[in-house]
């Protein structure tokens, strides 16, 4: 897609820290990270978000699950890590390119949903 920000880091016309590259998936830091170790899991294939993902895109889908484990322990995450996937105005998606959020690092994340007591 000629004006989505994650085709133009795949494609290298916007730069980006990349961690991980391959025939179907790129991974790379997160400008504004949330924590010690945040850095994104994005398909190279134009998927706007996870609420357009079909049946064809399961090995992709399964191939970038596989990955998630392997790419956090190399960037640190030796006890834990957290994974998010925004998906729509609701989901409160900012860029519409699906990407699979990996947060992690030393220090245990705040609850995403706060539990009644
Ligand atoms: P989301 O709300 O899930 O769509 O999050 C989009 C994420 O992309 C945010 O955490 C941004 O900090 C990150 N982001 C946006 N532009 C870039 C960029 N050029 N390089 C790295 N991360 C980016």
């Amino acid at each position: 897609m000629d004006n989505c920000v994650f085709c133009k880091i795949v494609r290298g016309e916007i730069p980006s820290e990349r961690i991980y590259e391959d025939t179907e998936v790129f991974a790379f830091h997160d400008i504004h990270p949330a924590a010690q170790v945040h850095f994104m899991l994005i398909p190279k294939l134009h998927i706007g978000s996870l609420a357009e993902v079909e049946d064809k895109h399961r090995s992709l889908l399964g191939e970038m699950m596989v990955l998630v484990p392997k790419l956090a322990r190399e960037q640190g995450c030796m006890d834990g890590f957290r994974t998010v996937i925004n998906t729509g105005r609701v989901g409160g998606q900012e860029v519409y390119h699906l990407h699979i959020h990996v947060i992690g690092g030393r220090d245990r994340l705040p609850a995403m949903i706060p539990h009644p007591k």
